[in-house]
This record gives structure tokens, sequence and C-alpha cells, in this order.
């Protein structure tokens, strides 16, 4: 699903350079559920960034669903984003002028669905992650792990085949967390393949596969039940 070939990335500011990430080789099969760990600054945002077509490397190649990405322009990856990946962040990225249902509907806007069939779609997700009774509320009307559940019906809607999520529980406590994680795996269960990141062990336990990022460097790559440095 995802192939990273050399990917590396270099921040540039003027004279100076940050090298985010050294030359990385990985593989993420359909269906995985991975997640990304490593201390501030080891370059997990910049991966994420790389993988969900939002930046650029500075080398290597991407395969990305049988598509080799680093071969596209701007407009192509904004294809791209929209069809084949889900997003989901820590700050929940809602609108907070619209609706519940409105923000759902987003992404099918977007796409060129129409009405009928953007509203009928936003309220089966909505039932589907248990807020059919808030689709009217404003963002700034919800607890956090309700404003999360919005941002994952959201990035579900056109049902695509990766869900990134960069600390996604970040700005939840616990109890809701563990409802967001519940929440992740039925999704993979359902064949969706799920990347995420977060400095939370709790968290990452959840998934069947834990990447360990230091310096720009994949440090430890580990399977639930086996060790494959
Ligand atoms: P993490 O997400 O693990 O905290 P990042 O990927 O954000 O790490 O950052 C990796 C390195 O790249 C850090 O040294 C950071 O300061 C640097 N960096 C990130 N974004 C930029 C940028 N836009 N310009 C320059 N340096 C950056
Ligand atoms: P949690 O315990 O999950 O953090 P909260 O205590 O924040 O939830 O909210 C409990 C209930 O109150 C939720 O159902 C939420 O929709 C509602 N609620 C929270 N904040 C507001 C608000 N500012 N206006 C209206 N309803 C709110």
């Amino acid at each position: 699903m995802i192939t990273l070939r050399d990917i590396s990335k270099v921040y540039k500011n003027g004279e100076l350079e940050v090298q985010a990430l050294q030359p990385l080789n990985l593989k993420v099969e359909r269906g995985e559920f991975v997640a990304i760990m490593g201390s501030s600054g080891s370059g997990k945002s910049t991966l994420m960034n790389i993988i969900g077509c939002l930046d650029i490397p500075t080398s290597g190649e991407y395969e990305l669903d049988g598509e080799e990405v680093h071969t596209l322009d701007e407009e192509q990856l904004a294809r791209v984003r929209n069809q084949k990946i889900g997003f989901v962040f820590q700050s929940f990225n809602l609108l907070g002028r619209q609706t519940v249902l409105q923000n759902v509907t987003l992404p099918m806007m977007y796409a060129g669905i129409g009405r009928e069939q953007r509203n009928e779609r936003a309220l089966e997700l909505l039932k589907r992650v248990g807020l059919e009774g808030r689709v009217k509320h404003r963002p700034n009307e919800l607890s956090g792990g309700q404003r999360q559940r919005v941002a994952i019906a959201r990035a579900l809607t056109m049902n695509a085949p990766i869900l990134l999520a960069d600390e996604p529980t970040g700005n939840l406590d616990t109890k809701s967390s563990h409802e967001i994680m519940h929440l992740f795996k039925e999704i993979h269960q359902e064949g969706t393949t799920i990347v995420l990141v977060t400095h939370e062990p709790d968290i990452a336990e959840h998934a069947d596969r834990i990447l360990l990022f230091g310096d720009g460097q994949m440090l430890k790559d580990t399977r639930k039940g086996s060790v494959t440095t």
C-alpha cells in the first residue's frame, strides 16, 4: 500500500539545512495498523506529511496504492489526497462556524458529489461514530472526544484506503482516547490501512506494528509477537 524507497527530507531555510529524514526504506502492506513513535524532532511529522502527499521528499521514490506519486504534480497530488487518504489531526481541524454535518460533507463537496448524496453519506458516518444526535451542533458545543469523532467521520467520507492520524488523542483525556482507539480498531478491521503518530505507549499498543524514530531515522520496527529491527 505504501512503499518508500530511499525517501529523505532536507529543509532549507536560507543557509541553514536540516536533515529531517535520513534516507528511509519502508513498506506498509494493505490492511496494516502502524503506530509511529519517537521523541520531538525525530521526523515523525515530516514522514507523515510525505506519506500524506502534503509535502514532497528531497529524494527517493514513493509508491502509494500502486501509483508512483513522486512523479505527480501538485494538482495530481491533490486528487490522490482526496481519493486515497483520510486525515485526522490532534487539533481536530474542524470549521467552527459550520455544523457537524457540514464539516463531514466538505470533502464530498470538493469531490463534486451532489447535496442529497453528501448528506446521506454524512449522516450514515455520523451514526457510525455515535454522533447521530449531534448533527446540527457546532464543534464548540462538543467535547474533545466528540470533535475527534466528527473528524474521523469526515476522514471516512471518500472511502479512502488509508487513514493517517497525527497524535489523534493528544488533546483528549484517557477515557476519550481509548474510545477513539476503539473506533480506529473497528475501522482497521473493516480493511482500512492506518498509520498513526503518538508519543503515548498505551496508544501505540493498539497498533499491530510500531516504528520507533530518533534523529530522522527509523531505529526500530516491531510487529506484535515478533521483533524485526
Ligand atoms: P517530529 O514530528 O518527530 O517532532 P518533525 O518531523 O516535525 O519531527 O521535525 C524533524 C526535524 O525537522 C526537526 O529538527 C525540525 O526542527 C525540522 N523541521 C521540521 N519542519 C521544518 C521546517 N518547515 N523547516 C525547517 N526545519 C523543519
Ligand atoms: P466529556 O466528558 O466527554 O469530555 P463534556 O463534559 O465536555 O464531555 O461534555 C458533556 C456533554 O455536554 C457532551 O454531550 C457535549 O455535547 C455537551 N457539551 C459540552 N460542551 C458544550 C457546550 N459548550 N455547549 C453545549 N453542549 C456542550
